[in-house]
């Protein structure tokens, strides 16, 4: 045994060891195949701060999530309606941090981001700080697909979406009186006024609710996905609430194409989560691509060489979730755990939640 220690620590085999800990277990999909890798947010999961009902909810909502994408593309559809379709499940389900179930602003309102880019077309649309839009990655997709425009934001995002048709609703549909009571909580612990509760909320619950996130846990929940279909093309989008207690229309990289979504069919595509600032300064999603691209790098490096390195050395935090045209599928983290999952056509479901796990 003392041997075996001995010829891997000469071998440099530890730290393969432990940098295999966020490795994918299929690292490269069989041409002609499709392809899905899926985040529902990065933050401090831990296994005790779990119950299993909670571990087996958000382990569903990915399931059936990917399934949704995986039906597109079992139709021969694009990675771009896949992504939409994907994303879409994880907007209408309230344990993630994207449509319903969005964190609240510091105001009290759910401001919703979202992105889409399509790798053929380096086409991408994107929203801003919509409010009433039930599907903003719907809306994302309309602009990238209806409009001339890449960035759509506020109000005038909410009327574009009318005017092509997607549903609106009253900005209480998003209300969920988890991610309520932990504004509430936040606002007070940094001794910040807090809002009235949202016209249109259901009445305040006579007990407080059961809390499961920690001071340093509000950022869980943002959903990206990103996919290749069978014809080989990329396509990235990601979709959120923000962080809670965001401030004067604070916009985060979800949106911005290049920090927390890209997709290029050149390189790659990415989808991010975590603290936005960090992700908009060190553009990840596009270096990430770029390091693919001009470097040669292979797709785990260059996901290793962004988080593990240069937003780690930043004191950055969050992770990714990345895939080529050439089929490397890849994630990286540098948070106790990030919601994740990928689908290759004919495979199983591979799952994670905890850093230890796969
Ligand atoms: N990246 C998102 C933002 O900063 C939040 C998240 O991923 O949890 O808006």
């Amino acid at each position: 045994m003392r041997k075996r220690i001995l010829l891997m620590l000469c071998l440099g085999a530890v730290p393969m060891m432990a940098a295999q800990q966020s490795m994918p277990l299929v690292t490269k999909v069989p041409a002609g195949k499709w392809a899905i890798v899926m985040h529902g947010g990065a933050g401090v999961i831990e296994r005790s701060s779990m119950t299993p009902e909670r571990d087996a909810a958000y382990r569903a909502g990915l399931d059936e999530a990917i399934h949704a994408a995986a039906k597109v593309l079992d139709a021969n559809g694009s990675a771009v309606d896949a992504v939409e379709a994907g994303l879409r499940v994880l907007e209408d389900n309230p344990l993630f941090n994207a449509g319903k179930g969005a964190v609240f602003s510091a105001d009290g309102r759910n401001e919703l981001d979202a992105a889409i880019m399509d790798g053929r077309t380096m086409k991408a649309g994107a929203v801003a700080g919509v409010t009433r839009t039930k599907n903003p990655i719907s809306l994302a997709k309309a602009v990238m697909e209806k409009s001339q425009f890449v960035l759509l934001s506020g109000v005038g995002a909410d009327q574009f979406a009318a005017s092509v048709g997607l549903q609106q609703v009253d900005p209480s549909y998003f209300f969920t009186e988890e991610r309520w009571d932990s504004l509430v909580r936040q606002l007070k612990r940094e001794g910040k006024p807090i809002p009235p509760r949202p016209a249109g909320a259901p009445p305040a619950p006579a007990k407080p609710i059961a809390q499961l996130e920690t001071p340093a846990a509000h950022k869980w929940g943002t959903t990206g996905i990103v996919v290749r279909d069978r014809a080989g093309n990329i396509a990235a989008g990601t979709t959120t609430g923000g962080l809670t207690g965001k401030e004067f229309g604070r916009i985060g990289d979800s949106p911005i194409i290049g920090a927390g979504t890209y997709a290029s069919d050149q390189s790659c595509g990415v989808s991010a989560t975590g603290t936005g600032e960090y992700f908009i300064r060190l553009t990840v999603a596009r270096t990430i691509c770029a390091l693919v691209q001009y470097k040669g790098m292979r797709l785990q490096d260059a996901v290793n060489d962004v988080i593990d390195g240069q937003l780690t050395a930043m004191k950055g935090d969050g992770g990714v979730i990345a895939m080529t045209p050439d089929g490397q599928i890849a994630w990286g983290f540098n948070t106790p755990g990030m919601f994740r999952a990928r689908l290759v056509e004919g495979g199983t479901v591979q799952m994670g939640i905890y850093k230890d796990e796969p």
